[in-house]
């Protein structure tokens, strides 16, 4: 069946629904590649002009046709981005808590079969961590660490944030998929939001690039999301790895992911974010390229597709860039960070898990998103009393 027509009785499956798995297996890659690549300029017009967008115009506007329309897109993205977030743009910094990992990821500089230093942060260089980015200003921080249950389990995930809470506004993760009582847990201690990328929704490719380790099960990671709805969490973060395949297909499949979650798990907000495979050691290159303006397109894409996402921009992307996309689309960015554990204050030359490349100070961050007219928000709302003294607590 070809997909366009399968996503006319996707509103009617998707109400009788209980796992994205069960969407999902209704698509088949090939059938959304020929459809996408087999939009017209009238499609892109209808997806332009038209008031209530669904997947089908998503399809248009990430599709080779909607090229000629970039600057129209843009110009849109730019409108509606003002309309429903101001000008505005939020700061976080990534925390890399732990470089231990028991995955292959055959992009990653953490993979297990890469030969590193393997440093996971005691209580006491988290602190000095959170020190250094308090300074720095930041009040929203992502807690980052491989997948090793042993080293970094819920255990220490748990104490992590019971250290920061205090210290932070906001606190989100990117680990290990985990169960949804782990989730239950994490919240209560004050987690907000939780990454989690599927890297590529091929799922006959996946395994290629995740041959070993728990993230090898295709189908546990892609039910994440929907264990972290049950849960109750406030914010889900999804998106793929630009480079392993398709980003049109992979962005389509994210797209049906976020319909299928929105429906059901209504009160979550949601976030996306495009990180494109960066240079690492020991790392595959892309197998698929994505020029800047195919990026550019993309990011506006999403956002005329959907209105209340939050679009993130890391410094994995040029400060060219990201000057650029601040006005465009994104709503959401981050600053002087490290991707390493102990990076900002502890042992700032360890390896990183993938090459930066916006390595601008905090502060000029700032200044530039101040200069173009913009306000940069540290902390968009009060959870926890913030106040309190740095403690170096173990
Ligand atoms: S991407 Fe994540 S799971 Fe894979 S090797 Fe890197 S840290 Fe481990």
């Amino acid at each position: 069946m070809a997909v366009t027509s399968e996503i006319a009785i996707f509103a009617v499956h998707i109400a009788y629904s209980k796992m994205f798995r069960e969407v999902f297996e209704k698509y088949s890659w090939e059938d959304v590649l020929r459809d996408i690549y087999a939009k017209t300029a009238a499609d892109v017009e209808h997806a332009l002009n038209t008031r209530k967008r669904g997947l089908d115009d998503f399809m248009a506007l990430i599709s080779p046709a909607a090229a000629p329309y970039l600057e129209q897109m843009a110009q849109l993205s730019h409108r509606i981005t003002q309309k429903r977030f101001g000008k505005t743009i939020q700061l976080y910094a990534p925390l890399y808590l732990s470089n231990e990992c028991q995955n292959i990821c055959t992009y990653c500089g953490f993979s297990l079969d890469n030969k590193l230093r393997r440093k996971t942060l005691t209580g006491m260089e988290m602190m000095q961590e959170v020190e250094y980015l308090k300074q720095q200003g930041f009040d929203h921080v992502l807690l980052v660490t491989g997948e090793a249950n042993k080293t970094v389990g819920v255990d220490y995930l748990r104490n992590a944030i019971r250290m920061l809470r205090p210290h932070f506004a906001n606190i989100s993760i990117e680990v290990q998929p985990l169960d949804q009582e782990d989730y239950e847990q994490l919240i209560a201690e004050g987690l907000y939001a939780v990454l989690v990328y599927q890297e590529t929704y091929h799922k006959d490719n996946y395994k290629q690039y995740h041959p070993k380790g728990k993230k090898s099960n295709f189908d546990y990671r892609l039910a994440t999301p929907d264990r972290l709805g049950n849960a109750g969490i406030h914010k889900i973060g999804l998106g793929v790895l630009i480079g392993l395949e398709d980003w049109r297909a992979d962005n389509f499949f994210t797209a049906l992911h976020i319909s299928y979650l929105e429906r059901n798990f209504w009160q979550t907000k949601y976030s996306i974010s495009f990180p494109r495979l960066r240079p690492a050691e020991g790392l595959i290159e892309p197998k698929v390229a994505i020029s800047d303006k195919e990026l550019v397109q993309l990011i506006c894409a999403w956002r005329i597709y959907n209105e209340e996402l939050e679009l993130s921009i890391s410094t994995r992307e040029s400060a060219l860039f990201r000057d650029h996309i601040i006005q465009l689309g994104a709503t959401t960015i981050s600053a002087g960070s490290r991707t390493n554990p102990g990076g900002y204050a502890v042992e700032p030359e360890s390896l990183e898990q993938f090459s930066i490349d916006d390595d601008r100070t905090v502060a000029q961050v700032r200044d530039m998103i101040q200069h173009k007219g913009y306000k940069p928000v540290w902390k968009d709302w009060d959870r926890f009393e913030t106040n309190q003294h740095i403690s170096h607590a173990v």
